[in-house]
């Protein structure tokens, strides 16, 4: 007979497990701490009894600041062996979750193969795979069908499942009624608004959520609240729609933790720099602190192309404000499915927005590496730095593709002779100082 059943169970129990035990440790955190934020639902562990190989994270507002990467097979691009590339390749840039988003064929092997070799933590959107794993359109799945594939899903050894319970009939009207700009741009989130419109029923993810419960329950799936109404485009940042679904996540929160499943809740979406912090607060406060995951937020709808750089300058703040998790946004956003190189590009500018949050929150060692890259540059030592940083190779490979003419070993082509650095290095330790 198990001691506990989810993580949130067995911290309420006072009982430490391997996986609160590896958090408090990467954390550098007394074990004590962790347990605690767990039993009241601040630090959620994803972590299905089913995924073995599992490296845990914890994610909370008090945390180093996580990172998900989508990937996952769609009609455009099926090669699974790209996307297994692609998975590795995120997991080695530190991405700490991936979402399979996959949306074409047979589902299951994907899923798996995730399970069985990714130590990251895997999350999906189950009611993408709906239509997908049945064959059938959209209105003629019923709500146990639904229910059935989170079922699916968590059995695979899924680690989070996102679920878009928030939006109820009132949300149709108040959609109609409201006139956004940009309506509802959550994929998950028109499916269950299109499935609602053309049944005429309420939102089975809402109606029957403690039947989703009692599946998160039994594998400890970490419930991950969808927000069909984040705002698409700045008009819409803030406003009823999305409001209103944050209330109902909140009351939603406070059902999962009765069940001792944890939580976490999802976010904007696009939005002004200057709304993400009250955002942020607004959101501890109707949702008690459960830890915040945000797509973005993108900070202006102008830049496609480059929309890994709108998401990583809203993320930077978001993240210092009160979101644990990131969600990476690449260069194809809005455009085209990414490819390897737009997975890279994503991956490290939500790193970057990660990183100078954690060193604004004052996260334990969080500069570290920082202070380090400053010694290296102060000493002009180029092979330290290139330790120190958050790509290597492309450091690396912009220097040595441009080495200054003459002496390589002391500055770089910037300023050649001119070096700062150089120039005061010499002046203090009283050596002569060559320009010319
Ligand atoms: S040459 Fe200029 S940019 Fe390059 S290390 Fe020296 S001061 Fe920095």
């Amino acid at each position: 007979m198990e001691k506990y059943t989810t993580q949130m169970d067995a911290a309420r129990k006072g009982i430490i497990t391997p996986e609160i035990e590896a958090v408090a440790k990467k954390e550098k955190r007394p074990v004590e701490q962790i347990m605690q934020l767990v039993s009241e639902g601040k630090i959620a562990i994803p972590a299905n009894k089913k995924h073995h190989c599992l490296n845990p994270e914890g994610i909370g507002s008090m945390l180093k600041t996580k990172i998900n990467v989508n990937l996952g097979i769609s009609k455009d691009c099926k090669d699974y062996d790209l996307e297994m590339e692609k998975v590795m390749s995120a997991v080695n840039m530190g991405a700490e979750a991936i979402m399979d988003l996959s949306s074409h064929g047979n589902t299951q092997p994907f899923r798996q193969k995730l399970v069985n070799e990714c130590p990251a933590m895997i999350g999906t959107v189950p009611v993408y795979d709906s239509v997908i794993h049945y064959q059938r359109d959209l209105a003629t799945l019923t709500a146990k069908d639904f229910i059935d594939v989170i079922r699916l899903h968590a059995q695979d050894g899924v680690d989070f499942v996102t679920v878009h319970c928030g939006i109820t009939k009132k949300t149709i009207e108040q959609i109609k009624k409201h006139k956004r700009k940009m309506n509802i741009v959550s994929r998950g989130g028109s499916l269950v608004f299109a499935w609602m419109s053309m049944t005429g029923n309420e939102n089975p993810f809402y109606e029957y959520y403690d039947e989703i419960l009692d599946i998160c329950e039994e594998y400890d799936v970490t419930i991950s609240l969808g927000d069909a109404c984040r705002p698409g485009c700045l008009a819409d940042a803030s406003d009823v729609c999305q409001i209103e679904e944050l209330v109902r996540l909140g009351e939603l929160t406070k059902r999962a933790w009765d069940h001792n499943v944890q939580v976490m809740v999802e976010g904007p979406g696009h939005m002004p720099l200057d709304q993400i912090a009250a955002n942020m607060k607004i959101q501890q406060t109707i949702c008690m602190g459960a830890p915040f995951y945000v797509l973005g937020p993108l900070v202006t709808d102008i830049a496609p192309g480059y929309d890994h750089i709108t998401a990583a300058i809203g993320g930077a703040v978001a993240a210092m404000s009160g979101a644990a998790f990131l969600c990476y946004v690449t260069p194809a956003e809005h455009l085209a499915l990414p490819n390897l190189e737009d997975t890279k590009q994503g991956i490290i500018a939500s790193k970057i927005a990660a990183h100078a949050a954690d060193i604004a929150k004052g996260i334990p060692g969080a500069r570290d590496q920082d202070d380090k890259m400053a010694t290296a540059r102060q000493k002009l030592d180029w092979n330290a730095q290139f330790a120190c940083a958050l790509d290597p190779q492309t450091a690396k490979a912009i220097r040595d593709s441009r080495l200054p003419e003459e002496d390589h070993s002391d500055t770089c082509s910037m300023c050649g002779k001119f070096c700062a650095v150089r120039s005061i290095n010499k002046a203090l330790a009283g050596d002569y100082i060559d320009i010319l």
